[in-house]
């Protein structure tokens, strides 16, 4: 072996061995969190994850400017994984090329995509430089981002890409191989290089391949200390995301209360699962999240990425007083800092994440639906709300009669059971018990939920709502009385004690009356009866009401008004219980639409799965919005910018929120649930 393939052996092992370590450490301390579930469920759905957001980077292009570029990069960084093998070989076996082993078709083909990825890239990441330290956009700014090492990065990759087209130049003056047409980058730089002799350009290209060659080596074992450790997790991160299939998506961590255990919920970064420390390594600052985060828009503390980067850094400062000991090599770990009780004092809440940004979440999952690398910020979230409310009892004073009012009466607000039901009066509607004992057996169960029982402007889309079911001649029960909070509210504000007493005792009225089929108004009770009852043993059909109306009204059963001539213009707002968590879209706009032609839709510039919360969600319709902004009057602007005449919802919380909203802005522009529109339009 020639003496240059021995000195490239060395480094190529000194490089490969410092990252095993490296590797073997960050793994090590992934293990300091919670283990099990190790996501290698539903597989085919997983598979999808990874080639789409992975692969396709579908969740990337969302952003029409860096999005492109950004794939570009991502694209251009596999592609020219091939080159580097071909370098590593070439470096232990000089004078190897591809064109050894492939035809010749196909060995140009490899030299015109290595030729045209490089120089693609250089334009690319030169874009990227000059937005970062130019443009400096509002998104890469703040949470403590690390902007150097983003530069540093990149100014390596420019660095890979400029020594790849001048070995392939130095090549082309020595002794051209290829047609000019495979070389378009190369080509013209060898032109530029033309004065140099034979000797010199051998010498050039001696050195820029060596040059190369240890870039590949030291970006390889820089990523696992920097934030673009991503390059490496992205990946694997979309394939175990939580995003695993509808139903399962924004399902709450299922939680045992029977264990033995002081600590509930998550206080620090051993209480997370493994797989939220991982989130915390494949995030790439680009703060997608945080730029559509209503309460970081409205000027709150909370700022997703914040969130997600603060766990990472916690990890990286306590894993090695954690993990000490020796590593794989039986050499003390980097950092080990065992017994150092300052780091193992601090915690991630608190020190790093306060109860403020906390408690301004309202679990819309805007963030987790943006991130490009499917990172669920919310989790983490909701696991330091759990440690707040159950091992720490704080929580903002005015959750306190929320709480004491589920706990007492079954529902957030201090109404009495007995007036669960007065919107029925006169309605000539059964509930469950007197089915039963009549021996009949309803189509559906409408499970009404508590705003739709006791709030004056809810109860009108519940009477609308029923209204729609006699006319379409279904049979129908409601629970009345011994309906209860599901305790979604509870579990959203991380009283889980409260909320499996609640679910459990829902559980066992509809399992008394051998419950199939529910269907309800509220997305929230959609959501949790639906999709998280499952976890304590409740399994039925839940429909919510807006695709239940459309599949009625499909199917010609309800009798509509024929055309008065009249025309409303009409803004839909979409619930994030219902788009973000459920994918449910298309079914409240056809119930719209098919109640035409008294309706014309609108879109406010944030709908579907980009819509504005409208500032309820996550227990925040209990707490006070004291700083910034109200998310509510933010969204009602956008929606009354439309131009709309009337806005449309689909669930309760969004019709409190945008009608408080209209107050504020002192708007005269009505808010409809779809049910009344429907109903006022039935013959
Ligand atoms: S769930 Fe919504 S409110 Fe909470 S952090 Fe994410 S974007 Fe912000
Ligand atoms: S969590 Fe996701 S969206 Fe937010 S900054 Fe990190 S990678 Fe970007």
């Amino acid at each position: 072996m020639p003496t240059s393939s021995v000195i490239f052996l060395l480094v190529l092992l000194f490089a490969i061995s410092m990252f095993a370590y490296s590797a073997q450490r960050l793994v090590r301390y992934l293990r300091i969190g919670t283990g099990g579930d190790w996501r290698l469920n539903d597989l085919p759905r997983r598979l999808q994850n990874f080639l789409s957001i992975g692969i396709a980077q579908t969740k990337i292009l969302r952003d029409p400017v860096a999005g492109p570029v950004h794939a570009f990069v991502f694209w251009g960084f596999l592609v020219l994984q091939l080159g580097a093998v071909e370098i590593i070989i070439q470096g232990l076996k000089p004078g190897f090329t591809f064109g050894d082993v492939l035809p010749a078709p196909l060995y140009g083909l490899f030299v015109l995509s290595q030729e045209g990825t490089a120089g693609a890239v250089l334009l690319a990441v030169g874009f990227l430089l000059y937005r970062r330290i130019v443009i400096k956009p509002r998104r890469l700014q703040g949470d403590n981002v690390h902007s150097g090492d983003a530069i540093f990065i990149l100014s390596l990759i420019a660095g890979l890409m400029v020594t790849l087209i001048l070995v392939a130049a130095g090549d082309r003056i020595v002794a051209p191989h290829h047609p000019m047409a495979l070389q378009p980058v190369s080509t013209p730089v060898a032109l530029a290089l033309g004065w140099m002799g034979p000797g010199a350009a051998q010498a050039m290209r001696d050195m820029a391949w060596w040059a190369h060659a240890l870039l590949i080596f030291a970006f390889l074992n820089y990523l696992p200390y920097s934030k673009h450790l991503h390059v490496i997790v992205s990946l694997p991160n979309t394939f175990l995301s939580n995003t695993s299939g509808p139903g399962t998506v924004g399902v709450m961590k299922a939680m045992d209360l029977e264990q033995e255990t002081e600590v509930f919920g998550a206080s620090d970064v051993t209480h997370l699962s493994w797989k939220s420390l991982l989130d915390g390594y494949a995030c790439t600052e680009c703060g997608r999240c945080t730029s559509v985060c209503p309460a970081n828009l409205t000027g709150k503390a909370l700022s997703p990425r914040k969130i997600v980067i603060d766990t990472r850094q916690r990890l990286w400062e306590v894993a090695p007083a954690i993990v000490g000991g020796a590593d794989v090599f039986g050499q003390p770990m980097i950092g080990t800092a065992s017994g150092d009780t300052a780091v193992l004092d601090r915690k991630l809440l608190d020190n790093y994440i306060t109860e403020d940004e906390l408690w301004a979440c309202t679990s819309c999952r805007a963030c987790v639906y943006e991130c490009p690398v499917s990172i669920d910020q919310l989790s983490i979230i909701n696991e330091m709300r759990r440690n707040l409310v159950l091992t720490e009892s704080r929580f903002p004073e005015e959750v306190l009669p929320a709480f004491e009012a589920m706990e007492r009466n079954g529902s957030p607000w201090a109404f009495q059971p007995a007036e669960r039901a007065k919107w029925a009066e006169g309605m000539d509607i059964p509930t469950m018990a007197e089915l039963f004992e009549r021996g009949e057996r309803p189509d559906i169960l409408f499970w009404v939920g508590c705003m739709g029982s006791f709030d004056d402007r809810a109860k009108k889309t519940t009477v609308a709502f029923a209204r729609i079911l006699q006319a379409a001649g279904i049979r129908f029960g409601i629970l009345g009385q011994e309906e209860t909070c599901n305790g979604d509210p509870a579990r959203r504000m991380g009283n889980e004690y409260l909320y499996q007493m609640l679910a459990k005792q829902a559980i066992e009225t509809l399992d008394r009356y051998e419950t199939t089929t529910v269907v309800t108004s509220c997305p929230h009770c959609f959501h949790q009866v639906g999709n998280e009852f499952p976890q304590l043993g409740g399994n039925y059909e839940v429909i919510h009401h807006s695709t239940y109306i459309e599949r009625l009204l499909a199917d010609g059963r309800v009798p509509l008004k024929s055309d008065d001539g009249q025309r409303l213009v009409m803004a839909y707002h979409d619930s994030c219980y219902l788009g973000r968590y459920n994918e449910v879209y298309d079914a409240p706009r056809e119930t719209l639409r098919r109640a035409l032609p008294v309706v014309q839709l609108v879109e406010a510039p944030r709908a579907r799965d980009r819509g504005l919360c409208c500032g309820a969600g996550g227990g925040r319709m209990w707490m006070e919005e004291r700083v910034g902004e109200r998310i509510n009057v933010e969204r009602k602007k956008e929606l009354l910018a439309t131009g709309a005449e009337a806005i449309a919802v689909a669930c309760p919380f969004c019709m409190t929120m945008l009608g408080d909203a209209g107050k504020k802005l002192e708007s005269t522009v009505p808010v409809y649930d779809i049910a009344e529109v429907v109903a006022d339009r039935l013959a």
